[in-house]
């Protein structure tokens, strides 16, 4: 396949956008070459501007779980959009979407919309903070929260590809306030504690790590991270932005059964429009102005264009429970195909997969933390990148990525992915 016309643009773009994209993991410079400008795309695939079909295993990190364009979300976009796009007043359909979403989600009375889930993260640390009237957090190595400064320490995705964890412009006042622990390592997590008596106003974590790769939480861990909260006076937060509406529709806290105490969103939450959001019981949620002194606030919160399209996106996964089971059984075909013939090619590697995520390691060892999965080999996973774009599957353009399964993918777009893996696999 020919990558032609999307080199040509990026070169363009290259001279008025710092290094051509908006967000660093969309740029290639994990794998080398030049990413891939998209024209449009319908259910599991992409169209780019040279004409090539792709199989999307992104699906725009996340929220495409219904797959692209899905008729619902885009109607209801549409429809919106001619009664106005934006008012900075109240619409009912904020109360919609709220009122669903606290239906569908244990433990939350309330929940505030933002436009992204580093705001949602951003302010839910406030928040907690304000709630507390403690200073520190406690993060996980490998664990993303979007780009707000207190959460740049050691994080995941684009800031571990570009292997700047600590990124100049995070002032070392703010980064003493953030304390890194190892994910899935309790006993860490309780010496920081004993270490800070009194201090740490919240533990976030991914209840189920996606940035890192796909990393699902050991047997007890959350369970014991709930523990040590209710003992210490911590609130949990649960950083579900990528696994809210995804992995149940209750997201982790109704899969593992263990209760967070703010939990935040984005991602699927907005079928596509830019949404993220934090909710809780109504005692922390009170907390936030106008009613309590936290304060936070958003011009474009609750835009009705993609509380449409979120609303339309959670009727649809609260309508069909049955999602869940079926993205989960894609996945597990998936993951036992590329087993398959990884094995039969005699390629070392690991895959992690929980639901509707997965990942694939180059490396033997069990892929646990931060530190287990930086050992996977980068040479063979550019390899392995390159030639299954030859093929026509686009997956994440670093190996500290999770591929999202859709709804939309056929078993025959799976069983095409297994054989072009077979393939390129041959090659390594
Ligand atoms: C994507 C992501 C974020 C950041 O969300 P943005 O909308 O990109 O700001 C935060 N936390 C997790 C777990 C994520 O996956």
């Amino acid at each position: 396949m020919l990558y032609k016309r999307s080199s040509q643009l990026f070169a363009e773009a290259e001279k008025v956008i710092p290094g051509g994209v908006n967000s660093p993991v969309r740029a290639f410079k994990a794998v080398g070459g030049t990413p891939i400008f998209v024209k449009s795309a319908k259910g599991a695939y992409l169209y780019d501007e040279d004409g090539n079909k792709l199989i999307d295993y992104i699906n725009s990190w996340g929220p495409m779980i219904l797959g692209h364009a899905y008729e619902p979300v885009v109607e209801a976009v549409v429809e919106r959009a001619k009664l106005g796009t934006s008012f900075g007043m109240p619409t009912e359909l904020e109360t919609q979407i709220a009122a669903l979403a606290v239906k569908m989600v244990p433990n939350i009375d309330k929940i505030r919309f933002v436009n992204s889930g580093t705001e949602a993260c951003m302010s839910a640390i406030r928040l907690a903070r304000g709630y507390t009237k403690r200073d520190k957090i406690i993060k996980f190595a490998g664990c993303y929260h979007g780009h707000s400064d207190s959460f740049l320490i050691q994080a995941g995705s684009g800031a571990i590809t570009f292997g700047s964890p600590n990124s100049p412009g995070v002032t070392a006042g703010t980064a003493k306030d953030t304390l890194l622990a190892r994910y899935n390592d309790l006993s860490n997590v309780a010496e920081l504690i004993t270490a800070n008596p009194n201090e740490i106003a919240a533990i976030i974590v991914e209840p189920v790590a996606g940035n890192m790769g796909c990393i699902p939480p050991k047997e007890g861990f959350l369970e014991g991270l709930r523990q040590l909260c209710t003992d210490n006076g911590i609130l949990l937060i649960f950083d579900e932005v990528m696994t809210g509406f995804r992995l149940a529709s209750g997201g982790v806290q109704e899969l593992v059964g263990v209760t967070s105490d703010i939990v935040c969103f984005g991602k699927v939450i907005g079928g596509g429009l830019p949404v993220g959001a934090f909710a809780a019981r109504a005692e922390i949620m009170n907390y936030l102005a106008p009613l309590g002194p936290v304060y936070q606030a958003g011009t474009l919160s609750g835009n009705p264009l993609a509380m449409a399209a979120g609303l339309a996106m959670l009727q649809a996964l609260d309508a069909d429970r049955d999602v869940f089971n079926r993205l989960k059984d894609k996945t597990a075909y998936l993951a036992a195909g590329i087993d398959r013939v990884l094995r039969n090619n005699n390629v070392v590697f690991t895959i992690n997969t929980i639901g509707s995520m997965i990942s694939v390691h180059f490396d033997e060892n069990a892929v646990v933390d931060f530190q287990t999965a930086a050992k996977g080999d980068n040479e063979t996973f550019k390899k392995f990148f390159h030639g299954l774009l030859q093929e026509g599957i686009y997956i994440a353009p670093s190996a500290y990525e999770t591929w999202f399964i859709t709804d939309a993918l056929t078993y025959e777009d799976l069983d095409f992915t297994i054989q072009a893996i077979d393939k390129v696999s041959k090659t390594f």
